[in-house]
């Protein structure tokens, strides 16, 4: 940790920081400027909160130096994580892409689902059987019926399954079922449920929150690590910002952000990121182009009729022809579908 005293700052106010610093475990050293002291603090807890030093007097700023998510960071596994299920890898020099409605809605709708998302070449069938509805009124999903339509559809067209899981006493039924439980990105800090979901050994795909920075992003991820679970993938499905054009801010900047700060694949979910079907292709798009690890993204046969999220859902031929121009872009960045 690296402490920058004010200009001016006293000789008791330094000694006062660098007995707290001691108190702690960190070995301090001291570097007098002209103008500024600066105390470096090696050792000392990596989960040691910073904001008790910047707020004591004479101090201008501090900084971390460790990051405090380890088995996440990039220096955890500097050549990159690379998930295995079936025959489909997460990470490396593939883009993979999950397609599929946002909610399972009957038997016909996901056995179309299937046939559309196969046609159009993605591994990975989305949909879900729970779901987190901003009113309780509104569509919640099908539950385990939901699930079992969904497994017998995808295996019919030997697809993968991703589905969400909303709470702790759902995985076991999620586990059954579907090969990537979804993490929404209203539970993202929702730690009871990620520390449960570290105790299983089965990917996991966590969104990012609404409101949450990418450092958030990784320390959640820890919850999932930390219990043993390393089949982890993180997913940018927008934030919320102070434009209110799209339903939510795309962050496309998370993608290298993250690919620097962690070993772990990123997928973008440009449907939930923006909220229009009309600005779906571009920052698909635009998140294949940054090199993201994977795209998730909503597609269903009447969008204009879907349970949920119809307005961010391409129509069939939408997604066949964004799924040519993905393959194009790829290839330029050195990857492939
Ligand atoms: C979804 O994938 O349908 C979903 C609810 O996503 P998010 O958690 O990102 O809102
Ligand atoms: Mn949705």
């Amino acid at each position: 940790m690296l402490v920058v005293m004010q200009e001016g700052a006293t000789e008791a106010q330094i000694q006062k920081i660098v007995g707290r610093l001691m108190e702690d475990g960190f070995d301090v050293h001291r570097s007098s400027g002209v103008v500024h002291t600066v105390l470096g603090g090696v050792g000392g807890k990596s989960h040691f909160d910073t904001g008790i030093i910047s707020v004591m007097d004479g101090v201008k700023e501090v900084h971390r130096i460790v990051s405090p998510y380890k088995l996440a960071a990039r220096a955890f596994k500097p050549e990159g994580s690379i998930i295995k299920i079936g025959d489909v890898e997460i990470g490396g020099d593939k883009v993979v892409v999950m397609a599929g409605p946002c909610s399972v809605e009957n038997r016909d709708q996901i056995e179309r689902s299937a046939d559309i998302v196969a046609e159009g070449g993605a591994k990975i069938m989305r949909g879900g059987a729970f779901k987190p509805r901003s009113s309780p009124y509104s569509f919640q999903g099908l539950g385990e019926e939901g699930l079992q339509m969904m497994r017998a559809a995808a295996d019919r067209r030997r697809l993968l399954v991703i589905s969400e899981v909303m709470d702790a006493v759902q995985i076991p039924l999620l586990a059954a079922y579907s090969d990537i439980l979804q993490i929404g990105a209203r539970n993202m800090q929702n730690f009871t449920l990620l520390r449960e979901l570290g105790k299983i050994r089965k990917p996991v795909m966590l969104k990012r929150g609404p409101a949450a920075t990418v450092e958030e992003l990784l320390l959640s991820a820890e919850y999932f690590m930390s219990g043993g679970n390393y089949d982890v993938i993180l997913c940018e499905r927008g934030i919320r910002t102070f434009e209110n054009y799209t339903r939510n801010t795309f962050d496309v900047s998370a993608i290298p952000v993250v690919q620097k700060l962690s070993h772990l694949p990123i997928v973008g979910d440009p449907s939930h990121g923006t909220g229009r079907r009309d600005m779906v292709p571009s920052m698909a798009r635009a998140a294949v182009a940054a090199g993201a690890d994977g795209i998730i993204m909503e597609v269903h046969h009447d969008p204009d009729h879907a349970f949920s999220d119809g307005a961010q859902s391409l129509f069939p031929e939408q997604y066949y022809e964004l799924m040519g121009q993905l393959r194009l872009i790829a290839t330029a960045v050195g990857k492939s579908i």
